[in-house]
């Protein structure tokens, strides 16, 4: 029998969001042919947004229309999806694993009374079963799991399975008119939003990240500038957050977020498992550090030993002639 996935998408300063279209390609190789994919847009102006994602490969872009979902709120986005999870009863459901993915998968996994996956970093179609993998007990073991029956629910980690392409077509646009915004809460202000740069730390193909060894705040300015030339992100080790060099929004790690950049530049980070815990699956690592010893360099595909206040300048110089 035919199977209806659905995706909750995401969007942020009126783009849509990376991991929502490395979830439609989640969702395109869980498929079998006949199979249905729609996604589900929850805001209020979002006719553009809804226009780009038709391009995708989808059998229907679903608009829940209402200005107070542009802000996420776990109750209402629960109380404004319903109305579609009823009528379209997914068999399965996708969301990035990201901070409002993880806060929503469960609350709509209990909807569903479906069976619930976090942290997806592959998924693979073997003997008609969909097999999803993930790391475990902090990156030290990968599992690799399929559901006994539908429906189910799976978070995807950002930058791990490639992002589905626009096809081109135009897949049809609903809107529905969303219940009102829930009154449990309510943004009464603004969202401050702690970034470390214009990138998003875990979307982030670079990221020059800085411990305990840039020594105080200024010492991370040579980091962001060599992050803002290759159009990365900052981040930090614990050690460096817990010093007050900076916020820990910056943080990676067992504790903090986990990262899957194609390069991760570690600049005085000696390589705790805790640290490496959130930063072990990025495709390339370099590290930075003056201690020929510390553990980080076990892990490097690059190591470089020497002070990072004369190694990152002279990486960012060279850089800049490229
Ligand atoms: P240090 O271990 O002090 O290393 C500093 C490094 O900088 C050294 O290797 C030194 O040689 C090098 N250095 C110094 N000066 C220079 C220079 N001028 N140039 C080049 N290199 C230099 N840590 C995390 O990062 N993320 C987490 O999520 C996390 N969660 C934790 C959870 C728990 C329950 C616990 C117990 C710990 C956790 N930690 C976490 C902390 C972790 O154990 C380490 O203490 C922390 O990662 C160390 O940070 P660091 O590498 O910046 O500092």
């Amino acid at each position: 029998m035919s199977k209806t996935f659905l995706i909750v998408a995401e969007h942020r300063d009126g783009k849509l969001r990376q991991v929502t279209l490395e979830a439609l390609q989640a969702a395109a190789r869980s498929a079998q042919d006949g199979d249905a994919i729609h996604a589900a847009l929850l805001g209020g102006g979002l006719d553009a947004l809804a226009s780009e994602l038709a391009a995708y490969p989808l059998a229907k872009v679903h608009v829940i229309e209402n200005e107070g979902l542009n802000a996420y709120n776990p109750e209402a986005y629960v109380r404004a999806l319903t109305p579609l999870l009823d009528a379209l009863k997914p068999d399965g459901l996708f969301l990035g694993h990201t901070a409002i993915g993880r806060d929503l998968a469960p609350a709509l996994a209990a909807k569903l009374s479906a069976g619930q996956l976090s942290d997806v970093t592959a998924i693979d179609q073997e003997g008609g079963e969909v097999v999803f993998t993930r790391p475990i007990y902090a990156g030290k073991a990968i599992e690799k799991k399929t559901f006994l029956a539908y429906p189910w629910v799976v978070t995807v980690r950002p930058n791990n399975i490639p992002a589905a392409e626009a096809a081109g077509g135009g897949a049809a646009i609903e809107k529905h008119a969303a219940a009102p915004a829930a009154d449990l809460r309510t943004v009464v202000r603004d969202v401050v939003r702690k970034t470390s740069g214009k990138v998003d730390l875990t979307e982030a193909k670079v990221i020059v990240s800085g411990g305990r060894g840039v020594k105080n705040a200024d010492g991370f300015k040579p980091l962001e500038e060599l992050a803002d030339l290759l159009g990365g992100a900052v981040g930090a080790s614990r050690g460096a957050c817990d010093a007050g060099y900076c916020d820990y929004a910056l943080q990676i790690g067992q504790t903090g977020k986990v990262v899957t950049p194609e390069i991760y530049i570690a600049c005085g980070i000696s390589g705790a498992i805790q640290h490496v815990a959130g930063m072990s699956g990025s495709r390339i690592i370099i590290a930075i550090n003056k201690d020929p010893e510390a553990p980080i360099f076990q892990l490097a595909d690059y190591g470089i030993v020497g002070d990072l206040f004369e190694v990152v300048p002279l990486l960012t110089q060279e850089f800049r002639k490229v």
